[in-house]
């Protein structure tokens, strides 16, 4: 096939076979897909899983991709999202060959419904939000008949340009489909499609104050671009005959098509825009990009990388039925693209302090170490190393049990990078905790040196005192409780309260001119990204981006 981008291939799906068969059976010359996000919050993961499918299905055909703003609901509608939008789209690493706003087409799509009206397929009907839901039936019972159904075309006219002129307040009077009341399907049971609002539209401004409903502005907008394949998420499919009858009756030229795929769920994450402005007008979270929101840029702030997430969207694969992505399957793919690029480092987030008593005082020593040890070209940093240095805490025991191999009175461990320890002593304060510990060094021992006359089982770090650079850690956990996100609870309800825990620890001196963004690798610890708030005294701030195994169990917590 000659419309094929050989080095763009993705995996096989339901869509990308359709295409494939729509390109060879000479029904579409070139694939046209859009990515069609409303500009009333951030992208969240979900909306990224759409924007690949979009973007890559059109790249891997040379066909062509729109960035569409459905801004057809102004009371909602802001253009700090249009920008977010934009912003968020390009740094997933994609380009739209065209952009445009569902409102660059209201005037005609006015002239459409003008034409429905004309062919006595629309009529402007005046029942009131209430009533027309109890005139449309059940999925048992049929609908019944407005009593405006059969306004003539004058009528409907007339009406309907008083609509847009302004002369009715908001919910007076809608425009409606004329399909069938009695259909099965209750979307074909005479949808509206135009309503009164009267409010400043973000680009419009006050020149409409009627604005055209989802079902009939989708298709059209579709349909004028000359999109061939409208790509959505499964909870429209029994829209589809509303789509194609717009088409059909519009008399529109492109017979743009529409194919639903199930919208990605992740466990533990809440992936709807309306509950995650809920946590950011409530003040759960600091922002639309908290680090612990599962937006584009609540990921991008926290250290995900675009593409691993381009990865774990195209992996997944492409559903015909709803399911839960394991958070972990994303997790495993920011691990990956981080492994070889993420310069790795020791910190140290609960020290406590060893003295090395054997080691001359005041004497500094630059131990030389791999940036990267999977990944040699990334050189070589210097670490020092002198007589105070911290460890974790966890990483030595008064008392410990058997197997365990790291610092205790009387044993031995290796200090990664540097020299074996042997533990002497312990200082407790008052209360008899453990405050400091003294140790000797054995020089012969050094890292590099090929030492093996004796071994060691526990390996652990550290941070040299006197270089040490103080910085805040923030360990982040899913923002939901439960793996699903059970929406009939109250929020509080729902929310982790432990999503966030903030520790202060020490990290290499190496790291101290890091930059917002920049990713590391702490050794055993996890990735960790710098925020870029600082905290007192420009202390570096860092964000867990993903631990170096997954730890955390949903079901425990
Ligand atoms: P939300 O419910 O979060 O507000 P939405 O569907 O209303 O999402 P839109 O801005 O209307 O958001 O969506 C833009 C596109 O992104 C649509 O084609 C929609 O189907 C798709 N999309 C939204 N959420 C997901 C998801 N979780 N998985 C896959 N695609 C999604
Ligand atoms: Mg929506």
């Amino acid at each position: 096939m000659e419309n094929i981008n050989e080095n763009k291939s993705a995996p096989s799906n339901f869509i990308k076979n359709i295409v494939i068969e729509d390109l060879q059976e000479g029904r579409v010359k070139e694939i046209y897909t859009r990515f069609p996000p409303e500009p009333n919050g951030y992208l969240h993961i979900g909306h990224a899983k759409s924007i690949c499918l979009n973007f890559e299905l059109a790249d891997e055909f040379k066909g062509k991709t729109n960035l569409r703003f459905d801004d057809t609901n102004p009371v909602k509608e802001d253009t700090e999202y249009v920008d977010s939008i934009m912003e968020d789209v390009r740094w997933l690493g994609f380009e739209w060959d065209a952009l445009f706003y569902a409102s660059d087409y209201f005037e005609e799509m006015y002239n459409r419904a003008v034409l429905l009206i004309k062919k006595g397929k629309a009529y402007v009907c005046d029942l009131t939000a209430e009533q027309t839901r109890e005139l449309r039936g059940t999925l048992t019972e049929p609908g019944k008949d407005s009593p405006y159904r059969n306004r003539t075309v004058e009528e409907n006219l007339d009406l309907f340009a008083r609509m847009r002129a302004g002369e009715f307040k908001d919910g007076a009077r809608v425009l409606r489909a004329k399909i069938d009341m009695a259909s099965a399907n209750i979307t074909l049971r005479d949808p509206v499609i135009y309503r009164i609002t009267h409010a400043h539209h973000h680009r419009t401004g006050d020149a409409w104050c009627i604005y055209p409903m989802y079902d009939f502005a989708h298709p059209l907008s579709d349909a004028i671009e000359g999109i061939t394949h409208s790509v959505c998420t499964l909870e429209f499919e029994d829209h589809r005959p509303m789509y194609d009858w717009v088409i059909e009756q519009c008399e529109m030229e492109t017979k743009t098509r529409q194919y639903e795929f199930a919208r990605l769920n992740i466990t533990n994450t809440i992936m709807s825009k309306r509950y995650l402005k809920l946590l950011v007008d409530e003040g759960v979270v600091s922002g639309w990009d908290d680090p612990r929101m599962p937006t584009i840029s609540g990921m991008r702030r926290r250290g995900y990388t675009a593409e691993a997430i381009r990865n774990f969207c195209r992996e997944i694969g492409v559903a015909k039925a709803n399911s839960i992505i394991d958070e972990r399957n994303l997790e495993f793919f920011i691990r990956e693209d981080l492994k070889m690029k993420a310069p790795r480092t020791m910190a140290v987030l609960d020290p406590i302090k060893v003295v090395i008593t054997n080691y001359p005082e005041g004497q500094i020593e630059w131990l030389d170490a791999e940036v990267n040890a999977e990944n040699p070209e990334m050189g070589m940093r210097p670490i020092p190393f002198s007589r105070e240095i911290y460890i974790e805490r966890e990483d030595f025991m008064e008392n410990p049990p058997s197997k365990y191999f790291r610092l205790f009175p009387g044993n031995e461990v290796r200090l990664k990078h540097a020299y074996f320890i042997l533990c002497n002593e312990m200082i407790k304060n008052e209360q008899g905790e453990v405050i400091e510990l003294h140790c000797t060094y054995d020089p012969a021992t050094k890292s590099g040196s090929g030492f093996n006359a004796r071994k060691v089982k526990g390996t652990i770090h550290w941070v040299e005192a006197s270089n040490a650079v103080p910085a805040q850690l923030r360990l982040l956990e899913p923002l939901l409780l439960e793996e699903t996100d059970n929406k009939d609870k109250p929020l509080v309800e729902r929310i982790n309260p432990n999503s966030m825990q903030v520790v202060n620890g020490y990290i290499e001196p190496n790291m101290k001119d890091a930059q917002a963004g920049d990713k590391f690798q702490f050794f055993r610890h996890g990735y960790f990204c710098v925020d870029k708030e600082q905290g007192n005294d420009d202390m570096l701030v860092f964000n867990r981006i993903v631990s170096l195994k997954s730890s955390f169990d949903a079901k425990k917590a």
